[in-house]
């Protein structure tokens, strides 16, 4: 069902009160924030650098890693271990609309980053 506009903004108040300390936006539905990521205990959270905004730097900048571990791998915790860590984006692409688990892996995830 699709939401209001005014439904959708008093989301997104909940969750910038949820996540108060982020340097990036949450763009994830606050209904899915108790949902596990995975049912592991750890996982890896890869950020890259592919998206346009660093096409014109000389030097390819690396992926992060983010290592997290947790009893309940929930995306409220995941989200808040990577505040905790210190992620930030601070390009065009600063809304986290979630985690792509990576093919050959069984705990890598990567974040996806819209604009
Ligand atoms: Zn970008």
């Amino acid at each position: 069902m699709e939401k209001t506009d005014e439904e959708y903004e008093y989301d997104n108040e909940q969750i910038n009160i949820m996540f108060p300390n982020a340097e990036f936006s949450v763009a994830i539905d606050i209904e899915d924030m108790e949902q596990l990521i995975t049912d592991k205990q750890e996982l890896f959270i890869k950020r890259t650098y592919d998206c346009y905004c660093y096409s014109y730097d000389n030097i390819k900048k690396k992926a992060d890693y983010f290592y997290i571990r947790g009893e309940n791998l929930t995306y409220r915790y995941v989200i808040e271990q990577l505040i905790k860590q210190r992620l930030q984006i601070h390009c065009e692409h600063r809304f986290l609309e979630g985690f792509d688990k990576t093919t050959d892996s069984v705990c890598q995830f990567e974040l996806c980053l819209g604009s």
